[in-house]
């Protein structure tokens, strides 16, 4: 048993926060009470409890959109083979946990490589949050990535498109990733392809999920009922609305969008340049500030109508915190979502979207202890989400690890 204490806790679902709060974990990693710490100490007298003056407790976070193997952006790429990409990911895995995140969805890695991690994981070879995955991504011939060789499965036509969702399926795939679209209009998929693509997840008891940044992408996704769509950086008002008709979630990953953005800003008033890099800026830069112009204008919006949103980084530049969803919440807050509402984006609905909202994802009785306490009220400064001090994944401690192990 151990007893955590706290100046306040925050349970997840989007209303309750506890003032000098407690909780109470067993042995097994579940969480036994919550409530004040005064309830706590009257029920487990004997329980030495740890204070974490000046904090909060909240549950672990959790990043729908990551890609834990992503090498390719590495200035020595022709050097990695698997096992480097397998060292990486396992280093890149470390550093979420040290953030608070306990739990990722990775959505397009290497062939292989996230079932592999989740086995290093059971056996506690590696440490890292527990992982949902897709395997490989797939996507039209040529499509978006198609170059991120292993990590993209190619497919053309509905009974291909089958096909590679039952390969998924059989390395491991606890989702289903498509691509759709990419830097122009073209939607890289068919409407049929899509529906295909659907229903064949569905029907193997998999949820899908799809990367859907434009018109008409984002409505054709829509129409196909795909589970999450990610980015949908340009959607309208009436398209969110038929979103949470549909019960379909937006993980709009907005942090990625406004990092590059910002790096295009900054190279151009560089005074050296040149680079691969700098090339793709160039070349992309454009976009990437219309898609910030975007979410600035519409986020608000979009929000209002109800739509479900979750928390994803895809953050996929180098030298940049792999899973940075306390930044993503952050913008969440500033362009308008109340901090309580953000932060059960990034805790109970997007555990709800894995289905796994009965497990872990708030801080209730019964519910697995995924628990982060950071310093301060984030509440009042969103930054705190930042101000790590421990963190917990199914009740054992795991930020020290993290650091010094
Ligand atoms: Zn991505």
């Amino acid at each position: 048993m151990k007893i955590l204490l706290a100046d306040r806790a925050i349970v997840g679902d989007g209303e309750r926060v506890i003032e000098q709060a407690g909780m109470c974990v067993d042995q097994r990693g579940s969480i036994v009470a919550v409530g004040t710490a005064a309830e706590m100490q009257e029920r487990f007298p004997n329980v030495e409890p740890t204070r974490y003056d000046g904090c909060t407790i909240l549950p672990g976070l959790i990043d729908l959109h990551v890609h834990i193997g992503y090498w390719w952006n590495k200035p020595d790429a022709s050097q990695y083979n698997d096992y480097l990409v397998a060292l990486l990911a396992a280093k890149n895995l470390k550093e979420a946990l040290s953030l608070g995140v306990t739990t990722i969805r990775d959505v397009a890695a290497s062939d292989g490589l996230c079932g592999a991690l989740k086995t290093a994981l059971r056996q506690k070879m590696i440490a890292g949050p527990r992982i949902f995955e897709v395997n490989q991504g797939i996507i039209m011939t040529g499509g978006h990535g198609w170059q991120l060789k292993g990590a993209l499965r190619e497919a053309n036509g509905p009974w291909d498109v089958r096909a590679a969702v039952r390969e998924q399926v059989r390395a491991g795939a606890d989702w289903i990733k498509l691509m759709s679209s990419h830097r122009t209009p073209t939607p890289e998929f068919t409407q049929e392809e899509l529906d295909a693509a659907v229903d064949e997840a569905h029907r193997l008891g998999r949820k899908c999920c799809v990367h859907a940044s434009l018109q008409p992408a984002i409505p054709m996704a829509i129409q196909a009922g795909f589970d999450t769509i990610e980015h949908a950086t340009f959607m309208t008002v009436d398209q969110a609305k038929q979103m949470a008709e549909k019960g379909l979630v937006w993980v709009p990953t907005m942090i990625t969008f406004f990092q590059i953005a910002e790096h295009y800003r900054q190279a151009m008033q560089a005074e050296e340049s040149g680079g691969e890099f700098y090339e793709y800026l160039l070349k992309y830069g454009s976009f990437f500030m219309e898609s910030e112009q975007a979410y600035r204008e519409n986020f608000a919006k979009l929000m209002e109508t109800g739509v479900k949103i979750a928390t994803g980084t895809d953050i996929v530049l180098d030298k940049y915190p792999i899973t940075p969803v306390a930044d993503e919440i952050g913008l969440m807050v500033e362009l308008g979502m109340p901090p309580i509402k953000a932060i059960q984006a990034a805790t109970q609905t997007a555990a709800d979207v894995l289905d796994q909202g009965d497990r872990f994802g708030s801080l209730a009785e019964g519910l697995l202890a995924d628990v982060l306490v950071v310093k301060g009220n984030p509440l009042e400064d969103i930054t705190a989400l930042k101000q790590v001090q421990e963190v917990l994944l199914a009740g054992e401690s795991r930020y020290l690890a993290s650091h010094h192990k």
